[in-house]
């Protein structure tokens, strides 16, 4: 060992034991940070297909390949950081001979081929990547960026210290090359070839590379370890297990998405009739609230501001980003954490569960995060502003979004269930919606004995469970389509078009009530509980020994049958939920209804949220519409995954909208600029804010809005009187 050697050994020696020491202090600091959280027991289930889903995401990269060009870059940087950590671990041996290698491996063509393939490859992609952050800085002129509020040097840092790292594992084998102890051919490694017949012939050269190559790496390593909130850096590590523990690890996308989680406390489902606040967890009040993988979620954002691009909060000028969400609870629960280990923190009652003695050694910063509301203005310091809080309407494209699986929508409801159940604080607005939802048993506080209104008129008689036990389906019209004048329509039309296929089909009619989406959306789970408790009664008593591929349901709301198909399971009521779209492209496919006049003028398709990404339900509206019109189908720029909401969902259909521009104001915008005629939807909400927006607008002479049943009833049977434009509100 010469003396460069030795000095190279000794510093490679020193920076990484600081590294490697800093590292492992870090990894038990973010351990003990998410063990913070509350427990989790049902993310521990199977654990085969968590590992499947892991592995497919992360080497397949299955999620982040939807933005082509990113994904593909990323890939190879992240395939590069894998492989080539070998390299770096070679390095350690060239600092001490300047022509070590790696044992066994290290002399292989082939290791020597793929890891200059690599290389290269990872090079080409940290460059696209890093294009593409310079392109979308949040400084950017006249730009609107998904990096806004991300913490822009982190991502510069890393990188940078991705391609210093990468160009120096070339200039070590440029070294070898230019002093004649490479041993890999010409043909293998034509890039190390090609640094090496520019370098000097420097017999020490590939150990000083190498020491440099370490020290940028474990540079990076400290920097990470003293900002444990880096996620752009940890979600290499924390990318695995937050996958690996995602909701349900059988669902390729959205796993985030459909039902909710119910309401749990200390990791056990509430069960209102014996709930006690004073004993029992109602939502989130405190960060620590959050499950362990809550604060996993937190911990593994990557800060890349997909969600953020897509939310429509955000990108209708509300206080709402996802990812600034996420990023908020992140850093709040990294600067309460020194307050809660030291025994800090809340009881139920709001007592403090700490000593004197035990928070007097703690600093002023950690104490005074430990004191500030989770929700609150920013006069009381919260950390997450009720405008936040109460932006968001549940569309999920944060979730659908998000390549690391955050489940943003179930955090943001268990904030909001605290804040309902127990504070009573939500937007005044939607308390009516509340009252009459508990009194009535619908939104809008319709008497119950108009739900059947909707059958007058018909020239078929509609038949009621318990006056016929041999329907097929049981027509769940929901209280839209029992009360609101233009949901009413679709309800008509829908019935119509069973009623002319031959399906047979009964109504609930008085015995059905609210399914309770809106209520569990707002957070209030109590009142979600008990009109879900009943109708999974009635439900079960209709379908009474029926096995569960028979107890077969339509709905023509995708909130209905999102509540109906995976929600009501979490209370025993086990049913096949169908949407009246996927019954109708099967009758249309079947030969049992048979369009014969196309519908022209154009028409687009506006994705329900919880039709669409909430339960991928994509082909069956475009099928029917396909047979029923004339030419094809116009698609908007944002549609079926990359949908943007109509702002309905998340109980925001009974909230005013006051801040920035009006959500469903931009989904109108979208739809007109295709041309089409008709905007073609597949959701009372979507109908009545789509609608609202054109009249709005003042364009309801030009455009239509109608939901797919009415589109095809028209081509099935034009001589049907069709009732003139729907623009009627509320019918009951
Ligand atoms: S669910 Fe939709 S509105 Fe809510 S944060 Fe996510 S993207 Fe934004
Ligand atoms: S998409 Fe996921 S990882 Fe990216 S910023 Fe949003 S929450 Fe973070």
């Amino acid at each position: 060992m010469g003396s460069v050697q030795i000095v190279t050994t000794i510093l490679a020696a020193a920076i990484t034991a600081v590294a490697v020491w800093l590292a492992v202090r870090a990894v038990l600091k973010m351990t003990a940070v998410i063990r913070l959280g509350q427990p989790a027991p049902e993310r521990f289930t199977d654990k085969g297909a968590r590992t499947r889903t892991m592995l497919v995401e992360t080497a397949g990269h299955t999620r982040m390949l939807k933005w082509g060009v990113v994904g593909a870059a990323h890939w190879f940087v992240m395939v590069g950081f894998v492989v080539l950590s070998l390299l770096v671990l070679e390095a350690y041996f060239e600092v001490v001979t300047p022509t070590g290698g790696l044992p066994i491996i290290g002399h292989w063509t082939v290791f020597g081929l793929a890891t200059e393939w690599i290389g290269i490859l990872g090079l080409v992609g940290i460059l696209v990547l890093m294009a593409i952050r310079l392109r979308n800085r949040p400084t950017r002129p006249g730009g609107r960026s998904r990096f806004t509020g991300s913490t822009m040097w982190q991502g510069y840092f890393v990188e940078w210290i991705v391609l210093l790292v990468l160009i120096f594992g070339f200039v070590i084998r440029g070294f070898k090359v230019a002093t004649d102890h490479f041993e890999y051919p010409l043909w293998a490694t034509p890039v190390s070839h090609a640094v090496g017949a520019m370098l000097p012939d420097w017999s020490d050269g590939a150990s000083v590379a190498a020491l440099i190559k370490i020290a940028i790496s474990m540079t990076w390593l400290i920097v990470i370890s003293l900002n444990v909130t880096m996620g752009v850096a940890w979600h290499r590590f924390l990318a695995f297990p937050n996958i690996f523990f995602k909701r349900e690890p059988a669902k390729p996308a959205g796993s985030g998405l459909g039902a909710l989680r119910p309401m749990t406390s200390q990791g056990k489902p509430l069960d209102f009739e014996e709930a006690d606040p004073e004993k029992d967890q109602f939502g989130v009040a405190h960060v620590e609230q959050f499950s362990w993988k809550g604060l996993l979620d937190f911990s593994t954002c990557t800060e890349c501001g997909r969600c953020q691009s897509q939310c429509p909060a955000w990108n209708t000028g509300k206080p709402l980003s996802p990812k600034l969400l996420v990023l908020s609870l992140r850093d709040h629960a990294y600067a309460k954490a020194p307050y809660l280990l030291a025994g800090g923190g809340k009881d139920l009652t709001g007592e403090e569960k700490a000593t004197q003695a035990q928070l007097a050694h703690l600093d002023v910063l950690s104490l005074a995060e430990g004191d500030k509301p989770l929700i609150g203005d920013s006069e009381s310091g919260g950390v997450i502003d009720p405008d936040v809080l109460w932006s968001c309407t549940t569309c999920g494209a944060c979730v659908e979004q998000c390549p690391v699986d955050i489940e943003h929508v179930d955090h943001i409801v268990d904030m909001r269930r605290y804040q309902v159940l127990i504070e009573s604080s939500f937007p005044s607005e939607a308390g009516v919606m509340l009252r009459n939802l508990e009194n009535k048993g619908n939104p809008w506080g319709a008497p119950q004995n108009t739900r059947e209104d909707w059958t007058k008129g018909l020239d078929f008689e509609v038949p009621r469970v318990g006056e016929v036990d041999d329907f097929e389906y049981l027509f769940w019209v929901g209280c839209a389509g029992a009360f609101e004048d233009r949901a009413k329509k679709t309800t008509r039309a829908v019935a119509t078009l069973l009623n002319e296929a031959g399906v047979k089909f009964a109504i609930l009619g008085e015995g059905e009530t609210c399914s309770g989406d809106p209520a569990r959306r707002i957070g209030n789970e109590f009142v979600f509980q008990m009109l879900a408790q009943q109708n999974v009664e009635t439900l079960n008593e209709a379908f009474e020994g029926r096995e569960k591929a028979k107890r077969k349901i339509v709905a023509t709301c995708p909130h209905c049958f999102n509540t109906l198909g995976n929600e009501y399971g979490q209370l025993g009521g086990e049913f096949e939920v169908v949407h009246h779209t996927q019954l109708l492209a099967h009758l249309v496919a079947t030969g049992k209804l048979t369009p014969v006049q196309p519908v022209d003028g154009g028409v687009t398709y506006h994705d329900p949220c919880y039709l669409g990404r909430h339960n991928r339900i994509f082909a069956a509206p475009r099928e029917v519409l396909g047979d029923a019109i004339a030419g094809d189908l116009t698609e908007m720029p944002r549609n079926s995954e990359r949908s943007f909401c109509c702002g309905a969902g998340g109980a925001r259909m009974w909230m005013e909208e006051k801040i920035g521009k009006r959500i469903n104001v931009d989904r109108v915008e979208e739809a007109m600029a295709t041309g089409a005629k008709t905007v073609a939807v597949g959701c009372p909400f979507c109908s009545t804010m789509l609608n609202d927006g054109v009249n709005g607008k003042g364009a309801g002479e030009q455009v239509e809005v109608i939901d797919v049943a009415s589109v095809l009833l028209r081509s099935v049977k034009p001589e049907q009187p069709q009732g003139g434009r729907e623009t009627a509100p509320i019918g009951g």
